[in-house]
Formats: structure tokens, C-alpha cells, sequence
């Protein structure tokens, strides 16, 4: 069943719900990076060009004690979407009570308001992140559609996701923006990918990636690990890993898959290796089998990167997440960049998941050339591990 999108609904003079993701970085109330803001733009205008009263809800970082509310006050993602739109953005300090259901009534066509950070509600009884029902239907009461476009949060059944199209009195107006349909048909194309299709694992720990590994193992060719995870691996198959990050409650795991699918598994041949977790110290590319007590693997080697382009360079269909070294170090970044590179040159259709990932390839100027970068870290990871996303489920039921 093809999911509604905002295209299919009236939406003229209608009080428009908006569920955007502008969970964006704000240092000393200056947003350090609008990325998340910009790519709302498209949903708004359209709604906008609708002659919609738009009315639009966020979380913005998490809110546990009355210390967190300060600096989660979405305040400063009013003040920056009015200058991207050119126009005023009315921004309500609360999340529920008069003020913001008098600006609501007052609203004329083409109004803009962004209500306070739906996580304010969290101060007490974590009504949002539990999915309060009368929150819920409070914030329905407010509007005459729901369109969902937050793709971050999709994987969460929260008050403002998922409790808004619930309660909302025609259910039948509910839908999700341009945001998330560019998400969901990219990835899409990953339940019937062309083949040969690679899978590249990196990160830090096995456990975090057992059900995107469980999953994808039956569905791709070849699945290339890289990063801390390989180590555990690497173990598993009875090698020396000295220093190197272990994940000691996946090693079972890992032995399974090995001696299941373990032809599909693609592990490292060789390392930067080192004796300290810094960029300071000069690292020394080795072989796995020559790994001493005392060092640890923070990079792939020059093998092992020739190794994963060889499976890569027929490939039809490739999905990454997680670096395959120690990103943030610079000395360590090299291999991740150049098999990025790699992707992009030889024009492979890629799809980036996973926030490390995608800001690797935005420093190394490569995201805006891959077929596509997912925003969701957690929302696509569960996407691959083939579950059901809540925040996409209300909308096709
Ligand atoms: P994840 O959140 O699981 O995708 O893991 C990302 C993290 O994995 C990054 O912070 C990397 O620094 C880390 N990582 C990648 N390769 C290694 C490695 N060889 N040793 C330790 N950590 C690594």
C-alpha cells in the first residue's frame, strides 16, 4: 500500500499539525548546525503554497530535570526558520495552555507558530516519550491534519508522532511529508536491491548491530565489517586481537554467523596498529595474524581496503554504517574516506545510514554525491534490522 503524503490531503485553511526533526545542535543559543531546519523547508512551503495555518512541533535534546530546560528551549529554531523562510514564525514558550490555543484561533491562512519542545513534557511523568494518551489528544485538538515528517523519532511511538494522528478527530487526515517519503524510497529500494548488493558494517560494538547483521545477512551478497566491531570477529575466528576493542558478550554471536553464513562475511586483513588510543603516537600497518599483546587496531590497512573494493567494484547496491576506524582521530579516518571516495568515483548507488557515517562523508565532501544519506541514525538502523517503525505505522493504518 502506497503511504499517504501531504500531497494527497486538502490542506487550505486547515490547522496543519507539523511533526518536524529540529534536534539540532545549539551552543550558547547560536545553532551551530541548521541542516535539520533547512530540510524541513520543503514540507512547510508546500503547506505554506496550501494556504495551510501551519503549526509545528520538535523535541529538541532530552528533558530529564528542570536544569534541561533552559537549554532545550526551541526558541532559537523560531528565530532561524524565520529568516530561512522570510517571514514570521510565531513561537509559543509552552508546550499546551492559553497562549498557545488563543495564537491557534487567531491563526490566518499561511501562519506560521512553533510550539516549545515537545520533551518539556517529559519534566513530569515523561508524558511525551511515553506517548501520554491525554497529551496526546490534547495536542490532536489542536489541528485538522497531522503530517509527520520526522524521520529521526519515526522508530519511537512518542505523544507528538504517534499520539497526535492517533487522537486526531478525522483520522483519516494524517500523512507524512517530503522528508520522510525521500527517506522511505530510498530506502526502499533495499527490499528488492539490485545485486550484487554489499553490505558495510563499521562502528564500535557488535551488540548495537546483531539484528541489522541477523537481517541483512540473508539478504546481501556480501557483508564487508570493518571498524572496533571486526575485532570481535576476528576473535571469534581465534586470532590474537591484543588491545584492540573487544565486545566479549558478542563473541557467541559473531561465531554463529561465521559458521552459518560465513561465507557471506567479509573480515580485515591487516591494521594501523598502535600502542596508544591517541593521534600523537605514529601507528604501523600489520597483518591480523601479527598482532602483539600490546597494540591495538584503530584503522583498516591498505589490504584490507583493496580487499572491500574488490567486492565493491561490480556492486549494484551498497549499504554503510558505522566507520571502519577511529573517525574522530584524524590518522585514523583515511581508509573510511577513501572507500567513500571510492563509492562516489565509481558512481555505485549507495545509501549512507547512520549518523557517523553520514557526517564522515560530509567532511570529506562525498554526501551530497551518494545516491542518499539517511538522517535517522536510529530510525534507519531498525529500518534495516526489518522492524516496523511506529512513527510510519500510524500513518498507513
Ligand atoms: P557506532 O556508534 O557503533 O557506529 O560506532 C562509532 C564509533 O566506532 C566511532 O566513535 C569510532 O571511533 C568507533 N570505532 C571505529 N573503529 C574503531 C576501532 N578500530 N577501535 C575502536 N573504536 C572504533
Amino acid at each position: 500500500m502506497k503511504i499517504k503524503t501531504i500531497r494527497d490531503l486538502d490542506i487550505k485553511n486547515k490547522k496543519v499539525l507539523i511533526r518536524c526533526d529540529f534536534n539540532v545542535p545549539i551552543k550558547d543559543g547560536k545553532i551551530v548546525d541548521d541542516t535539520r531546519i533547512v530540510g524541513a523547508l520543503d514540507t512547510i512551503c508546500y503547506a505554506l503554497e496550501k494556504d495551510a495555518k501551519v503549526i509545528l512541533f520538535s523535541h529538541l535534546g532530552r528533558v530529564k530535570e528542570e536544569k534541561d530546560l533552559e537549554k532545550n528551549n526551541l526558541e532559537p529554531v523560531a528565530k532561524k526558520l524565520s529568516s530561512l523562510l522570510g517571514r514570521n514564525v510565531k513561537f509559543i514558550p509552552t508546550t499546551r495552555g492559553q497562549e498557545l490555543e488563543n495564537a491557534i484561533q487567531n491563526m490566518k491562512s499561511k501562519d506560521i507558530i512553533l510550539v516549545q519542545n515537545t520533551r518539556y513534557e517529559d519534566l513530569e511523568g515523561k508524558k511525551e516519550s511515553s506517548n501520554d494518551c491525554e497529551l496526546g489528544a490534547y495536542w490532536a485538538s489542536l489541528g485538522d491534519v497531522f503530517i509527520n515528517d520526522a524521520f529521526g523519532t519515526a522508530h519511537r511511538a512518542h505523544a507528538s508522532n504517534v499520539g497526535i494522528p492517533t487522537h486526531l478527530n478525522d483520522k483519516s487526515n494524517v500523512a507524512i511529508g517530503f522528508l520522510i517519503e525521500k527517506e522511505l524510497k530510498a530506502l526502499e529500494c533495499l527490499e528488492n536491491p539490485k545485486k550484487p548488493y554489499i553490505v558495510i558494517l563499521g562502528g564500535a560494538k557488535v551488540t548495537d548491530k546483531i539484528g541489522v547483521i541477523e537481517n541483512l545477512v540473508k539478504k546481501a551478497d556480501k557483508i564487508l565489517i570493518g571498524g572496533g566491531m571486526a575485532f570481535t570477529f576476528l576473535k571469534a575466528e581465534g586470532f590474537h586481537i591484543g588491545k584492540s576493542l573487544l565486545d566479549s558478550e558478542s563473541i557467541d554471536f559473531c561465531k554463529k554467523v561465521l559458521k552459518e553464513q560465513g561465507e557471506k562475511i567479509v573480515l580485515p586483513v591487516d591494521f594501523a596498529v598502535t600502542n596508544e588510543f591517541t593521534n600523537e603516537e605514529e601507528y604501523r600497518v600489520k597483518d591480523i595474524s601479527d598482532l602483539s599483546v600490546e597494540e591495538m587496531g584503530l584503522d583498516i590497512g591498505p589490504k584490507t581496503l583493496h580487499l572491500f573494493e574488490s567486492y565493491l567494484e561490480n556492486a549494484k547496491t551498497v549499504v554503510w554504517n558505522g566507520p571502519l576506524g577511529v573517525y574522530e582521530l584524524e590518522k585514523y579516518k583515511k581508509n573510511t574516506d577513501k572507500l567513500l571516495k571510492y563509492l562516489v568515483d565509481h558512481n555505485i548507488k549507495t545509501i549512507l545510514a547512520g549518523g557517523d557515517i553520514v557526517a564522515a562523508a560530509n567532511v570529506c565532501n562525498v554526501k551530497d554525491k551518494v545516491y542518499h544519506a539517511s538522517t535517522g541514525g536510529g530510525a534507519t538502523l531498525e529500518y534495516l534490522e526489518g522492524k516496523k517503525l511506529p512513527g510510519i505505522e500510524v500513518i498507513n493504518k
